[in-house]
């Protein structure tokens, strides 16, 4: 049992908050001192931020091939620096990547890259939630010469294994798998029912080359083969028409979106407001922090409201309100995880941020300020399935200091060869 007390909510009043197990199961007056008891005082309690794709461990490339064209930077930059990869990479990659996530408010994420098993040990030892899925493509991963079996392998062991990790079905792209792998990977996600996660239309270049190719647009071809579902995950979405929005609205489509990403990369911008309007379910991401360069969701909210007012060249097209839900229980609902939301019956992954520093006041409009004035440096207590995984802002499972130093250590090796 963990209580905060007189704790600040975004609608300005003050309450207590009581968890038992891993559920609030009171936001209110009630007190209970049976437990653990917080001080809520400077505080403001938040839901904990869902990021809805990002490749974890990739933190050990992050600022080792910036501002370079994308093929390029793929070409000379990331691939051959997986190449080095292990396991023990991805594990301590992985660390530093929760620990980079939890000191900025997010206890849950969806992940695609290799040696899921040691990512899980990883997100398991900081204590969030990891949709994890192996990437599949086809041709050799750093892990396995086979991709889609150690996918699969992974898949059979951590289903129902453990609270904190589930298992995702992640076929990398339509254009770096056969229309056979994505069959084969769809057949699997409906056996076991999995989230269905892969990048769609990221770039302009990937759906020209498509249609050359196969005569229909990507997500026309997703939608007439039967993959598009509302288990299905989609990354970035950048490059659809008008009767691909329809098409992702009509399969109930989960879109990730991820700002930070597709501006670095110079991928293109989103059509938000018109999938929005469209009753779309968007969520946000981060993207691997070799595209990003971090894994801040509060930075991600700034810049998602940015891009497209400026985009749109009307200040209105999307509102704090709405990027905060983005952040919280659209990524929640992307993923059937009843969180997201600071209510009774909801999953207890909430994060506290102090009050009592400069850019945190004055208190006209608490939303406000999480997404324009504050930073993922101003969240000081973090609460994950009923547990507390950072308390003042040390995170409580981990020796920080040693993992930065690992971390630190590995990825100079991989990037130096
Ligand atoms: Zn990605």
């Amino acid at each position: 049992m963990i209580s905060i007390e007189n704790v600040m909510c975004t609608d300005g009043s003050k309450k207590n908050v009581i968890i038992e197990e891993n559920v609030i199961t009171s936001v209110g007056k009630e007190k209970d001192r049976s437990g653990t008891v917080i001080d809520g005082k400077k505080k403001l309690v938040l839901p904990s931020f869902v990021n809805t794709h990002t490749h974890l461990a990739m933190t050990l490339l992050r600022g080792s091939g910036d501002d370079l064209p994308l093929q390029e930077w793929l070409e000379t930059k990331v691939w051959p620096v997986e190449k080095r990869l292990t396991g023990e990479a991805a594990y301590y990659g992985s660390l530093l990547g929760a620990m980079e996530m939890v000191k900025s408010g997010t206890t849950c994420f969806v992940d695609m890259y290799f040696y899921c098993r040691d990512i899980a040990k990883a997100v398991e030892k900081i204590g969030i939630r990891g949709y994890l899925g192996s990437g599949i493509f086809d041709f050799p991963s750093p892990e396995s010469e086979k991709p889609f079996e150690t996918a699969v392998k992974f898949i059979k062991e951590y289903t129902n294994k453990s609270e904190l990790i589930v298992p995702v079905m992640a076929p990398h792209a339509l254009y770096t798998c056969s229309e056979e792998t994505f069959y084969k990977c769809l057949d699997v996600s409906r056996k076991y029912d999995l989230i269905f996660h892969t990048h769609v239309s990221e770039t302009e270049k990937e759906v020209k080359e498509f249609e050359e190719q196969k005569g229909v647009r990507p997500v026309e071809y997703l939608y007439e083969n039967e993959f598009l579902s509302e288990k299905f995950l989609a990354a970035h979405c950048i490059w659809l028409n008008d009767a691909e929005i329809d098409m992702f609205a009509e399969k109930r489509v989960k879109v990730s979106h991820n700002p930070i990403s597709n501006m670095k990369i110079a991928a293109g911008v989103m059509r938000l407001p018109e999938m929005v309007k469209k009753g779309i379910t968007v969520s946000l991401a981060t993207d691997g922090a070799a595209s990003n360069n971090s894994l801040d969701m509060v930075e991600v909210m700034k810049v998602c409201a940015l891009l497209h007012k400026v985009y749109t060249g009307d200040p209105t097209a999307i509102s704090a309100a709405a990027v905060f839900e983005m952040a919280t229980v659209k990524g929640a609902e992307s993923l059937g995880l009843k969180a997201g939301l600071l209510k009774e019956g909801y999953l207890a992954d909430i994060l506290l941020v102090d009050l009592n520093e400069a850019n945190a006041v004055p208190y006209h409009d608490f939303v406000s300020n999480v997404v324009y004035s504050m930073h993922g440096g101003n969240v000081d207590t973090v609460i994950c399935n009923g547990k507390i995984i950072m308390q003042e802002k040390e995170l409580v499972n981990v020796d920080e200091e040693a993992v930065l130093e690992k971390a630190g250590e590995i990825a100079h090796k991989m990037v130096s060869g």
